[in-house]
């Protein structure tokens, strides 16, 4: 199984199928895009 890791909060976003265990990073999970919003 794969997870997909918030590269901004470190927050797991999501997870997918997968044979290998795998990580991969987001560079911004929809929390993190709200802060964004607000700090502009
Ligand atoms: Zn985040």
């Amino acid at each position: 199984m794969g997870t997909i890791v918030c590269q901004t909060c470190e927050s797991t976003v999501e997870h997918f199928e997968g044979e290998k265990v795998t990580t991969l990073y987001t560079k911004q999970c929809p929390n993190c895009k709200e802060v964004s919003v607000q700090e502009v």
